[in-house]
This record gives structure tokens, sequence and C-alpha cells, in this order.
């Protein structure tokens, strides 16, 4: 997929929908050869408008591969609620995900709920099993986020091994995770955030910029190098209308870029499913 401006190619758009739907031809294959109903659990607490959104997508997504989904939402609930809800679901052979939809309201202790789930269902990747997997580069469940990333990068036969990537954000969610997924696949990794200084410097040198901060026209065409690769993470609804974190001036200069919508965030979506099918296996023993 190509960006045109009168007839002349310039930028490549690296579509999450066009490899979400490659790969998700290859998992569905993959799943109608299971015999049993896979099922997984949404749990979800509160009113995040943006969350509710999520939510029916990943379930419309696992509809559309025959991967069940319970959706558990409560308007209120506790910290010890939500602990004896997903140790039963851990106990429960006929679950084999758990997602616990983020962020969850202030009174909960986020963390003490997503390490009760069993790092064998751990559909998010979030739990300190899964994490400590990822740290130390043994096989586990990465964060969909990450996860999406790196197949999308990988679809478009885009190296990683040896570029200099410069990823800006530090969340648990996204930009931690991918920092430890990329060091893993061999690239030299920059973290950026809040409060690195002179950003400018560190994306103009990278190959690949990855941007999850969530500031719309964070990254301007003066901060990128003329090939880099740019994926755009960030999600802001402006009047309505969702857009990234990069200015659309970027999109002449650099030599691709992920659209938003329709780039990370399929992709990311897509990652649920795949997931959900490596907890099935781990949980089969098959892996
Ligand atoms: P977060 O708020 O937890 O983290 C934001 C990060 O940005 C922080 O690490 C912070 O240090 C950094 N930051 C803030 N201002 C900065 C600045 N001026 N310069 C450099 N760094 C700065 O958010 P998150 O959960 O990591 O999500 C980031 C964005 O990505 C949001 O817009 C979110 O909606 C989006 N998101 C998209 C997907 C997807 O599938 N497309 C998935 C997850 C998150």
């Amino acid at each position: 997929m190509y960006n045109y401006i009168g007839d002349k190619i310039m930028t490549k758009l690296l579509s999450g929908i066009e490899c979400r739907n490659k790969l998700k031809e290859k998992l569905t294959k993959k799943i109608n050869k299971i015999k049993e109903k896979i099922t997984i659990t949404v749990i979800s607490v509160g009113n995040d408008e943006a969350s509710k959104i999520y939510i029916k997508n990943k379930i419309k997504e696992c509809q559309s591969v025959n991967i069940e989904c319970q959706h558990l939402h409560f308007e209120k609930t506790t910290t010890n609620e939500l602990i004896n809800l997903i140790t039963k679901l851990n106990k429960d052979k006929n679950i084999t995900g758990i997602l616990v939809q983020l962020p969850l309201p202030k009174n909960i202790e986020e963390n003490k709920v997503i390490n009760t789930i069993d790092y064998k269902k751990d559909i998010d990747g979030l739990t300190k099993s899964n994490i400590a997997k990822l740290y130390s580069n043994q096989k586990g469940i990465i964060p969909c986020t990450a996860k999406g990333i790196i197949d999308l990068l990988e679809y478009n036969k885009i190296e990683i091994e040896g570029k200099n990537i410069t990823i800006i954000g530090r969340s648990n969610l996204v930009g931690k995770p991918l920092t430890l997924a990329l060091l893993n696949k061999n690239a030299t990794v920059t973290t950026c955030h809040s409060k690195t200084k002179d950003l400018k410097k560190h994306t103009k040198k990278a190959d690949i910029i990855i941007v999850a901060v969530g500031k719309p026209n964070l990254i301007k065409k003066e901060m990128i190098s003329k090939n880099s690769i740019i994926i755009d993470v960030g999600i802001n609804r402006i009047n309505g209308k969702i857009s990234g974190d990069i200015d659309k001036s970027v999109y002449k200069k650099c030599k691709a870029i992920t659209p938003v919508p329709g780039g990370v965030g399929p992709m990311t979506v897509y990652e649920v499913l795949s997931n959900t099918l490596e907890c099935y296996e781990l949980q089969k023993n098959k892996k």
C-alpha cells in the first residue's frame, strides 16, 4: 500500500489491516483444526469509553475465528472480588484465556489483579511471569501491541537486527515490553520518555521510530531522517476523529509509516487471537 501524491509514489503505508488479514488466515486454519471450543473471559470495570470500543473490537475479532468470548462487566467492584473471580477462572478448564481490560478504576490494585492471572492464561502477557520471560528472552506470552508491531515489521520485511530503533514512551503496556522484545531481536534500542532531553537527537539517528505517547503532532518532519520508518502507536480522539502522534508533514519525508487508524490498532487486536492460541498450546503442553 502506497501513499500517492499526484501519480508519484511517496511513502509506503504499512497497513495493519492487510497484515492482520494475512496472519488471520493462517491462524484461522490452525484454530479450525482444534476440536475443542476455545473460550476466553474479558473482564472490565467502570465506564471508560475507549475501553468499551476496544472490548467490542476484541469480541468481534474473537468471534470471527470461532473463539468464544465471555464478557464480564462490573460497574463497581473491589480488588478482592476480582482476585476471587480470576482465581476461579484460572481453575476453570473451559477457559483458555483471561484478559482484564485496562485501565481499571483507581480503587482497584491493578498489579495485584493482573498478577493473579495464571501465566498460561495471560493473553495480554502482562503478568510478572510473562514479563520475566520477556526480560530473559525466554518463550512466553508477549504483550499484544509489542508483538503486533514486530509482526507488522516482519510482514513488511523490515529488518530489525542491528537497526537503531528509538521508542518514545516507556509505559508498562507498550514502551517497556517493546524495548525488551526489540532487544531480543538484536536491535539497538533507545527508549525516550517525558523527561528525555532533546528528543530530536534520538529520533534523527533512528532507522525506525516507534511513538507511543498519546500526543497529537508530537513528531514533526524536522525530527526525522529521510529514510526512517515510523510506527505510530498513538490514539488521539479529536472532534470524533482518530489520529496518531505523528504530524502529517512526516508522511512526505519518511520511507514508510503506519496509518492511524488502520496501522498498529488492528495488529494489537489480532495478537489477542494469536496469544489465545499460544495460551491454548501452552495448556495442552504443545509448546
Ligand atoms: P501512557 O500514558 O501510559 O504512556 C505514555 C508515555 O509517553 C510515557 O512513558 C511518557 O513518559 C511518555 N511521554 C509523555 N509525554 C512525552 C513527551 N512530550 N515526549 C516524550 N515522551 C513523552 O500511554 P500508553 O498506554 O503507553 O499509550 C500511549 C499511546 O498509545 C496512547 O495514545 C494510547 O491510546 C496508544 N495505544 C495504542 C495502541 C494501539 O493498539 N494502537 C495500544 C496501546 C496504546
